[in-house]
């Protein structure tokens, strides 16, 4: 018997972002419900005839989802808030969940559930939001509906269901739950909906399901453990089920491997790719009862597999339980790796034989299992590979001398600003002499369908350089005039000539590729193509003086310059897999720190870097985050301490809980720190309060990732509520993030609404300062 080939999940949007498209269309009202459903259901029959033909023989099945899968097992468990069920229509109302909802007519005006990262990837998943007597009911509808489409191409699919445990803990109690409910305590209201649900898929005779229990790579408090140990153990129990397949991922085991292969399940997944060195491990405490998939192809970066290396975890495997307890599969779900590199006409050949996207990892898949008891495989795929991998090792194109030498000259005192913070901060208050809560906005503005469709036109040819110049400049000129009849404070160019805040900078730098199809998900409809950094980083000129330059060209108040942080470009771009990532890091920082001079010297004053990645970046275990909170924080550092005290640096970061990791970002020493807040309703701040955080901060008043107008009153209450925990002199009033994604009524509305709840907020201030008698 040889060994079977796997999946975890596959790219849900299509090659050419199908999924995208119908989603916008279907929102914006120009097709029905049904034309989506179709889009959808035309998807995953493609991808299912992908896998059957590479010969895939375990092919995941629901790990489709219309936005996020953790809002699907939400769905699937009955978990809706009572505030959504309004909507009868399980589409319109499991949208509303996702992204919000308004509507005048009916008087609705919902907000959207939280949203944050998942692991340490840039996807984002929905939080569910659960009442501390929350009741769980069974709505097995999409799942079993696309069981039955699975069949229907002679495919046996193996359900993909995120497992109880992990679904608990990525989940949150409702904002009215006492503070110290766990949502862990629910796991007896929740785990008879699982049986259920198994109980049902065994009636139809599926024979493996998937439980993802990616949590199990995490470090867990000791109440976790026993959740695990009670939580698994009774699953394993259940008399009528199908067969368990454990999918761990994203790292080690650890501590947590005793719960893994305790829990009585018929096979375990283990990430051998972030952790190979579990394998024995793993190997040593595997019951008799379990078989093994192996995760040996990495399913969160693009580059080729060393299939030798690979095969290697293969063979111990399979020497130690025989083929037959063994399954090959890619690392993780391949979610996070785009779809066919078949799509790409343009890449330099050379760097596109380095590369395997998500088509060519079930190949690797699929070569690796079928020389699963080979000890030296001849087979094309292997001398293929050795062949590719052995001329990337070579290639004088990964490197580059200037910036090699310019490394070793990086010294303590490029990481760190000549004057402390309070004497910068008067310097700066001299210098641009802001009302108390200054206004501003984290830079980008809407890419309308004419920003984007000059980007195309000109991409393709149709519209030359200086016209698509010309354009440009128009739209930042009215961008300048709009944010001055908004009566904000600081203002920001618009970042038009931005496609997206790496990918504009990776194009400029020495060192990335870029893909012209390469999309993974972000979140919802949003698709994101992250670069390819495979060589030495190097800036060869300016990136963004000339646009800063201009739009402060067209007015009096500041304007800001804009760059994304060296960990941001990292985090958010396929990073060479040849040198350690703080290395590259660093190489991203010191072309980022001359061009934080070049816009200081064209007179620039206040410049933002924005680092929104630097949190997600965070190893999942504890034990590593020093090393990489040391290499990160000092990156930020080598690129903006090059500048003269009076130069206020500003950053950004989206979603994030900092509480844990304020030391380091205080010790990024920024001047403002704009962050995402307004979704969890200021918590954040607290935090921030108790550490007593030294320099200013921007917590976001309101959140741009729904297209929902907030009020003023709202924002005044948000700004009230910062207030009672900061010094109003301490903050800044802005959004929670850019507004790109979003339309300009919308967002001339919230801004308009943002700066006059400022102004009620100066007004109380100085009606407090006032002394009585007057
Ligand atoms: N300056 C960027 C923008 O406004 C920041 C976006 C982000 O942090 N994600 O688009
Ligand atoms: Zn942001």
């Amino acid at each position: 018997m040889t060994t079977p080939a796997t999946s975890l999940g596959h790219p849900r949007f299509g090659g050419h972002r199908e999924l995208k498209k119908a989603l916008e269309s279907y929102w914006g009202g120009k097709s029905a419900a049904g034309d989506l459903l179709t889009t959808a259901a035309d998807l995953r029959r493609r991808h299912w005839t992908t896998m059957k033909a590479k010969g895939l023989t375990h092919v995941p099945c629901n790990d489709f989802s219309l936005y996020d899968h953790v809002l699907d097992m939400a769905v699937c468990l009955g978990v809706v808030p009572e505030r959504y069920q309004s909507l009868r229509d399980p589409l319109e109302r499991y949208f509303a969940m996702a992204r919000g909802h308004q509507d005048g007519q009916r008087g609705l005006d919902l907000a959207a559930l939280e949203m944050t990262k998942w692991f340490d990837t840039n996807y984002h998943y929905i939080v569910p939001e659960l009442e501390v007597g929350q009741r769980f009911a069974l709505d097995a509808t999409k799942l079993l509906a696309e069981l039955e489409e699975a069949r229907n191409l002679q495919l046996e699919p193996r359900p993909v269901l995120l497992g109880p445990l992990s679904f608990l803990l990525l989940s949150k109690h409702a904002p009215h739950a006492p503070k110290d409910a766990s949502t862990l305590a629910l796991l007896d209201a929740v785990l008879p909906v699982y049986e259920q649900l198994l109980a049902v898929l065994a009636a139809r005779d599926v024979s493996w399901v998937q439980l993802d229990e990616p949590c199990l790579v995490l470090d867990l408090s000791p109440g976790a453990r026993a959740a695990y140990e009670q939580g698994l153990r009774r699953l394993s129990q259940l008399r009528q089920r199908p067969r368990l397949l454990l999918a761990t991922y994203f790292g080690e085991l650890g501590a947590n491997l005793s719960l893994a292969t305790g829990s009585g399940f018929e096979a375990l997944h283990v990430d051998l790719v972030r952790a190979p060195s579990q394998l024995d491990a793993v190997l040593r405490s595997l019951p008799a009862t379990m078989g093994l998939s192996v995760g040996v192809v990495d399913g969160r970066n693009v580059w080729r597999t060393d299939l030798d290396a690979a095969h290697q975890l293969v063979r111990r495997a399979v020497r130690k339980l025989g083929a037959d307890r063994v399954l090959v599969a890619p690392s993780c779900s391949l979610l996070h790796v785009p779809e066919d590199l078949d799509n790409e006409r343009k890449l330099d050949p050379e760097v596109k034989s380095w590369l395997s996207f998500a088509n060519q990892k079930l190949d690797e898949v699929r070569a690796l299992a079928n020389a699963s008891e080979e000890d030296a495989p001849t087979a094309e795929d292997f001398t293929r590979a050795r062949a590719a991998i052995a001329v990337r090792r070579a290639s004088p194109r990964t490197r580059n001398a200037t910036v090699r030498t310019r490394m070793r000259t990086v010294d303590a005192s490029m990481s760190r600003r000549a004057a402390p913070f309070h004497e910068r901060a008067r310097r700066h208050h001299e210098r641009l002499r802001l009302p108390v809560l200054p206004t501003t906005t984290i830079g980008s503005f809407p890419q309308t369908s004419d920003v984007r469709g000059a980007r195309a036109a000109w991409r393709a040819g149709h519209m030359s350089a200086a016209e698509y110049d010309t354009f440009l400049k128009e739209e930042t000129r009215r961008c300048i005039q709009k944010q001055e009849a908004i009566g904000l404070d600081v203002l920001v160019h618009g970042e038009f000539e931005r496609n997206d805040m790496v990918e504009y900078f990776g194009e400029q730098l020495d060192g990335f590729v870029f893909t012209e199809n390469g999309w993974v998900q972000s979140y919802g409809s949003r698709c994101v193509k992250p670069p390819l950094l495979y060589g030495d980083v190097a800036r060869p000129r300016s990136m963004t003086v000339a646009w800063s330059t201009y739009a402060q060209s067209l007015t009096p108040l500041p304007v800001k310059g804009m760059l994304t942080g060296p960990v941001t470009i990292l985090q958010w771009s396929f990073v060479r897999d040849d040198q350690p990532r703080g290395e590259t890091c660093q190489q991203i920082a010191l072309a980022l720190r001359d061009e934080v001079q070049d816009l200081e010297a064209a007179g620039i004053s206040i410049i933002q870097v924005d680092e929104p990645a630097i949190r997600e970046g965070l190893p999942l275990r504890r034990q590593d985050w020093k090393e990489y909170l040391r290499w990160a924080v000092d990156a930020f550092k080598v690129a903006t301490s090059g500048v003269r005290d009076e130069t206020q640096i500003h950053t950004h970061m989206c979603y994030s809980e900092f509480g844990e990791i304020l030391d380091d970002i205080a010790r990024m020493d920024a001047d403002v720190l704009s962050i995402e807040t307004s979704r969890s309703k200021l918590e954040l701040l607290v935090d921030f309060a108790h550490f007593k955080y030294p320099n200013e901060i921007g917590p976001g008043v309101y959140d741009i990732h729904s297209p929902r107008v907030p009020s003023r009153e709202e924002m005044v209450d948000l700004l009230e509520k910062a207030r009672s925990v900061l010094p109003a002199s301490q903050l800044w009033v802005n959004p929670d993030c850019g507004l790109k994604t979003r339309g300009w009524p919308e967002v001339e509305a919230a801004l308009t609404h943002m700066v006059a709840a400022a102004k009620v907020m100066r007004e109380r201030l100085e009606g407090a300062s006032r002394p009585r008698s007057e």
